[in-house]
């Protein structure tokens, strides 16, 4: 038994990579883009038998070249809070998948009192926000007249895409989430780690629905390929799964992934750490019996603001030529840019904010904003850093990095700066698909906790240097940038 395969059911694609457990790294992958339509503005759905259908595709594609007597087991890692409304009988979902992104209940959310807000924070740990899955399951058994008649039939499922990939891909058809995934409904104790009675009777949602919640170590059933049965074990969410992956195992251990947007993770260790700078607390995994908590903040537009300066500005033929354009001149020459597009989240909580360049002379040019636009996700990710660290009273170890942009040079050098902490780039970026590799060697005994971090090499550690000072001004800048973006905010 040499492989493993961790599954990687994103949003924009499904991924099956193959993993040598001996030689410790991944041997091939095997993907499918997943359609994503927009019925209405602001509203998001998925066909989740495409999602289906295309995870089985990839999977057979990793287990035909392993040969199923070799691979020991399959591990998932997905994309969070987006629900499934599914038949119990027959496994076909009743409507399109809710995703993540969907706004469509954000009114409803925003008419959700203060007191039930206060009480979801400490029962869940997150913020009241359509972007958790509560208030879009509530959604379906109002709106989805076949979902309604399923559930008072009692033949109804509802769960997130790892609950939906297992049913359908066990024989046994087992109806599981895992600890992380639970964490991201808004109708899950994070303390108790059970569904929350209160948050299920104000959400009107019955919990024979809901799947039953396992750790993520815990074996989830059995995938039967040309009569071979091999065992679906190892489940978190995506970024849950992206700081077991890169052994982010001790308290004060971070990750960043730089893609689209920016998520950091860090680690709080066996307590939850609440936090008072609108971030969110939630399970960071959980190994058996034993739960490790995370705070976790994110930044909307990271890589995204990049995209923007290649493809509406013209200022780059692609993302990578961001490091030597932004190299090519000593500073911004004053130029701040804000990463706005779609708002500001922790710690402004201004949803009308938008993006700003400011500080433009006769004398800027193009490499001035491109580097303006590279620093201001490192600030970016500075701000979430200082609430973090202010909210759990832990100082950060230092932060691994992982993800599309992490790729730049001077942006992980500019980060060390802004931080004044090392940045940490492992050989193996692919930090999702090691962590659910990972969670399924040792929900099958093949390796330990302890083990973890022997599969994570670094590649390259930045160290905070020389252009620390002018970092730390060029933050202070930022910051009065900030307060010119927001709409309806305040910085403090
Ligand atoms: P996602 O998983 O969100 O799709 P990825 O991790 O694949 O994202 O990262 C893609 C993002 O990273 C894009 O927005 C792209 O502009 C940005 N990106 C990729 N390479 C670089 C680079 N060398 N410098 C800056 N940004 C980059």
């Amino acid at each position: 038994m040499k492989y493993i395969i961790a599954l990687d059911a994103g949003t924009t694609s499904v991924r099956a990579m193959l993993y040598d457990l001996k030689q410790r790294k991944f041997v091939h992958c095997a993907q499918q883009e997943v359609g994503q339509n927009f019925p209405h503005p602001g509203w998001v759905e998925q066909d989740a038998d495409e999602i289906y259908y295309k995870s089985v595709y990839v999977l057979n594609s990793c287990i035909t070249l392993a040969g199923a007597e070799n691979v020991a087991g399959i591990g998932i890692a997905n994309q969070r809070e987006t629900v499934v409304f599914w038949d119990r009988r027959t496994g076909d979902p009743v409507c399109p998948a809710i995703v993540w992104q969907c706004r469509r209940t954000s009114e409803f959310c925003s008419r959700i009192p203060e007191e039930m807000r206060r009480l979801i924070r400490e029962r869940t740990g997150l913020q009241t926000d359509a972007y958790f899955s509560a208030s879009k399951i509530r959604w379906g058994l109002d709106h989805v007249p076949a979902a309604a008649r399923l559930c008072r039939e009692g033949n109804l499922c509802v769960g997130t895409v790892d609950s939906f990939l297992i049913w359908k891909l066990t024989e046994e058809h087992a109806f599981v989430t895992d600890h992380t995934n639970a964490s991201r409904t808004m109708l899950f104790n994070i303390h108790t780690l059970k569904w929350d009675a209160d948050l299920l009777s104000y959400f009107g949602i019955r919990e024979d629905i809901l799947p039953e919640v396992r750790p993520c170590t815990a074996r989830m059933g059995e995938f039967l390929h040309s009569g071979v049965r091999i065992p679906v074990a190892g489940v978190a969410g995506d970024q849950q799964a992206a700081l077991f992956g890169q052994a982010c195992l001790a308290r004060g251990d971070g990750k960043i992934t730089y893609g689209t947007g920016l998520f950091l993770l860090f680690n709080t260790g066996r307590s939850c750490a609440a936090s008072g700078h609108g971030l969110i607390s939630t399970v960071g995994y959980s190994l058996g019996k034993k739960v490790v908590y995370a705070l976790e903040g994110s930044v909307f537009n990271a890589g995204s603001c990049v995209q923007w300066l290649r493809d509406e500005m013209g200022f780059l033929k692609t993302s990578a030529e961001s490091e030597a354009i932004a190299r090519s001149v000593p500073d911004t020459g004053g130029v701040c840019f804000v990463p706005a597009f779609t708002g500001l989240g922790a710690p402004y909580w201004d949803g009308e904010a938008r993006g700003l360049l400011c500080g433009l002379t006769r004398g800027t040019g193009r490499a001035h904003i491109v580097r303006a636009v590279l620093e201001s996700i490192a600030y970016a990710a500075r701000d979430l850093a200082d609430c973090m660290q202010r909210d759990s009273g832990i100082s950060l170890n230092g932060i691994r990095c992982d993800g599309g942009a992490s790729a730049n040079d001077f942006l992980m050098q500019f980060q060390a700066d802004v931080l004044g902490v090392t940045i940490d780039r492992p050989e193996e970026r692919e930090s999702t698909a090691l962590g659910a590799a990972l969670l399924c060697a040792i929900s099958l005994g093949l390796c330990e906790e302890g083990d973890v971090s022997a599969f994570r090499t670094s590649a390259r550690i930045f160290r905070p240097g020389e252009g620390q000072a002018a970092a730390f001004r060029g933050y202070e800048a930022y910051r009065k940038a900030v307060s010119r973006a927001l709409l309806h905010g305040e910085t403090d």
